[in-house]
This record gives structure tokens, C-alpha cells and sequence, in this order.
């Protein structure tokens, strides 16, 4: 058991943070400048909980936290956090922290290891979790509706909480984008060493990327696909392994499809899948209108093709013009300097 805390005056928000590297993600700061909002409106106060290794997060990096609206930030610290673990560990120490005490809003990304951290959390303090929010609202008279999405995304729905909380409310990442922050803004800045827990449930014992051929294409965040410029089911091979590093789905132009390469779950087109990724590797593909028709909602579009006047290249955010399995293997090298050569080309012979 950790120390106890005083339930403080005000209600609280929490706001899970999320870190990549040295630097926020862009979501945790989305959650603060919200929590911000809200918390300005209604009095209330935010609190901000980091889970990293012991000194990985700086006082400096905590001041971005506060010019985005955290009044209070609580940095735990150990040495299992931030790897490839479940969640358990967090939900812990946040069931611990304050004893008897609840946010009356709990914010946090809506990614799998957050919402299952959070489902957990919520079971046991009878609360309510929505996950994929876009937006919420605090009513005058005290009710939190939330905005979120339904159908792959395709639809959008706004449940009402009611006075019922404590509430959670899952965010998905770069919806509402970051504002400028508040520089001059001051937090407290609470620093913990969190004790391991030896009691977990659940051990992670390996973890690896989905294979490429296996992940939606409707919720990829990102997708490398091919066309007739692939020259055959062992071009696609060698995109596969492309697609596994950047832990990617496989997609397809019709052509593909039709010659036996690929699956038609695979095909992306007004005939096959609609898709948005955040990033959309094009390679060998021409950029027939049926082809763009499910695919030029994609954030980043980069094509590779041999002929400069294809029609892709009008389309896309960065354009390369050449041979694809060349280039497949020279990003395949980038990404990873130690594939030896012999690899490349087994992998360019479906081997
Ligand atoms: C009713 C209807 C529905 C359709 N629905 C769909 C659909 O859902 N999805 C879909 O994709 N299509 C669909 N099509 C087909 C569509 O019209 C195109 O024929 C198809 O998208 C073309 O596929 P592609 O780009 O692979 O082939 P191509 O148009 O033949 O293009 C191949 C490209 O590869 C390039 N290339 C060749 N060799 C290389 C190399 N070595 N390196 C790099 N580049 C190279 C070429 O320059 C060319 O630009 C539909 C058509 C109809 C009529």
C-alpha cells in the first residue's frame, strides 16, 4: 500500500499519458488540452499520470504537461514500466494511489493497452469507460456526453454517462490535434518510485508484429500495397516483408487480385475496400480511378513506379520513379542496416 492523499477539494480529471522516445505523444497533450477545457469551465482540477523508468521524464518535460492545463503531474517511476507489458501494472497503481479517492474523469488514449487498463480500473470502481471518443461535453446540470465511433468508423454516435461517475473516456489519437500550450503555466510535480508487483496475473513472454496479411485493412494505420507493376506473386512476397517491418497491411489493386497473387480480401478499390491509413505505400500501381476511389482518403500517400506519367504520381504526397523491387529492397535495408543481402533476395523469390 502507497501513501494516502487527502481528497482534494475540487473534483479531479486524470489524464493518462503516453510517451514515444523523448517526446509526448500527440495524444497525451490532445487529452490535456481538453481535460484544460473542461476543467477551466467547471473548476475542477487536472491531474497528470506518467508511467516511465526511473529518470526517463524530466522536470522540462513535465513544463510541456502543464502548458497544456496539468495542474498536477505524477511521474512513477520502475524499471518494468514502459515495456512490452500488460496492463495490469498500471491499473495497480493507480487502484493504490489514492486510497478511497476517484477522479470524477478519468481521460486516456484509446489505444488496446489503455483501454484494457482502464476497463479493469472502471470494473472495480463501477464506472463507466468509452473508448474510441472523439469529443465530450459536461452538461450545466452535470451530465458528460461523449462523441465516439461506431461502425469502423463509418458512423459516428453520442451516448449520454448521465451523473453517474466516475466516467472514463478513451480518446482516439490525433482527433482533435495539439494547441499552443500555455508556457508560462506551473504544475507540481510529484515523483514516485512505484514498488514491482510479483503478483501478475498475466506474463508477457514474447511479442511480435501481426502478420501483414492478417491485419485489416479497415483499421490499418498504415498499408503497403501493389499492383501489375509487381510482376508476379513473388514481388508481393518481398512486399510482405516490407509490410512486416513497418508493421503494415498488405493491400492490392484489382489486377492483382484477378491475376492470383493476393486474396480478394486484399483488394482495395470501389470493388473492394475503402480504406484511411495514415500513411499508403503504392507500389507498381497506376492509379486507376477505381483503384483511388478507396484509397485517396489516406493521410500520406507514396508511390513508387517506373513510368513518370502514371497517373498516381498526381495524387500522391511523395513520388518515386523506378524499378519497385529495387526500392522495396533498398527501404527494406534502411529500416533494417543488418538484413544481409541473400535475405533480400530470397525474399524477392518468395523463398
Ligand atoms: C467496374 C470496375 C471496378 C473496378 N474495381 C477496382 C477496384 O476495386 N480496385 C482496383 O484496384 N481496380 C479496380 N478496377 C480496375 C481498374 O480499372 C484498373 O484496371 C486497376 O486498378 C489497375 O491495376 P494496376 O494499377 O495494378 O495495373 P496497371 O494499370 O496495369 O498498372 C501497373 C503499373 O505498374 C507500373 N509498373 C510496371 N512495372 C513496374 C516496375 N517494375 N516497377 C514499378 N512500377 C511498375 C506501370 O507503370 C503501371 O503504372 C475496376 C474496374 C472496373 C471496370
Amino acid at each position: 500500500m502507497v501513501d494516502e492523499k487527502e481528497n482534494t477539494a475540487d473534483p479531479e480529471i486524470w489524464v493518462l499519458a503516453e510517451r514515444q522516445g523523448k517526446k509526448w505523444q500527440s495524444v497525451t497533450l490532445e487529452l490535456l488540452d481538453d481535460a484544460a477545457v473542461l476543467a477551466k469551465r467547471a473548476k475542477w482540477q487536472v491531474a497528470v499520470f506518467v508511467f516511465a523508468k526511473p529518470m526517463d521524464v524530466t522536470d522540462k518535460d513535465c513544463e510541456e504537461l502543464a502548458a497544456h492545463g496539468a495542474n498536477h503531474v505524477y511521474l512513477m517511476e520502475n524499471d518494468d514500466f514502459c515495456e512490452p507489458n500488460g496492463p495490469q501494472k498500471y491499473w495497480a497503481v493507480l487502484e493504490n494511489f489514492f486510497v478511497g479517492a476517484k477522479p470524477r474523469l478519468l481521460l486516456a488514449p484509446s489505444t488496446p493497452l489503455w483501454v484494457e487498463c482502464v476497463s479493469w480500473l472502471m470494473a472495480r470502481w463501477d464506472g463507466t469507460v468509452v473508448s474510441d471518443g472523439v469529443s465530450f461535453k459536461l452538461s450545466p446540470d452535470g451530465d458528460l456526453s461523449v462523441t465516439r465511433y461506431a461502425w469502423r468508423g463509418e458512423a459516428q454516435m453520442t451516448l449520454s454517462l448521465g451523473k453517474d461517475h466516475p466516467w472514463c473516456v478513451c480518446l482516439r489519437p490525433d482527433v482533435a490535434g495539439v494547441g499552443k500550450g500555455n508556457s508560462r503555466a506551473k504544475a507540481e510535480i510529484t515523483r514516485r518510485q512505484e514498488l514491482s508487483d510479483n503478483n501478475e496475473g498475466v506474463n508477457v513472454k514474447e511479442v511480435f508484429s501481426p502478420d501483414p496479411g492478417d491485419i485489416d485493412l479497415l483499421e490499418a494505420d498504415r498499408i503497403v500495397a501493389g499492383g501489375r507493376g509487381l510482376n508476379g506473386a513473388e514481388g508481393f512476397q518481398l512486399l510482405e516483408g516490407l509490410a512486416n517491418q513497418l508493421e503494415a497491411g498488405v493491400g492490392a489493386t484489382r489486377v492483382a487480385v484477378d491475376l492470383g497473387w493476393v486474396p480478394y480480401s486484399r483488394q482495395i478499390g470501389q470493388t473492394g475496400k475503402a480504406v484511411k491509413p495514415r500513411l499508403y505505400i503504392a507500389l507498381g500501381i497506376s492509379g486507376a480511378s477505381q483503384h483511388v476511389d478507396g484509397m485517396s482518403g489516406s493521410e500520406v500517400i507514396i508511390a513508387i513506379n517506373n513510368d513518370p506519367n502514371a497517373h498516381i504520381f498526381k495524387l500522391c504526397h511523395l513520388g518515386f520513379v523506378g524499378e519497385a523491387e529495387p526500392i522495396m529492397q533498398a527501404l527494406m535495408k534502411a529500416l533494417d542496416p543488418k538484413l544481409e543481402s541473400s535475405e533480400l533476395v530470397a525474399a524477392s523469390k518468395g523463398k
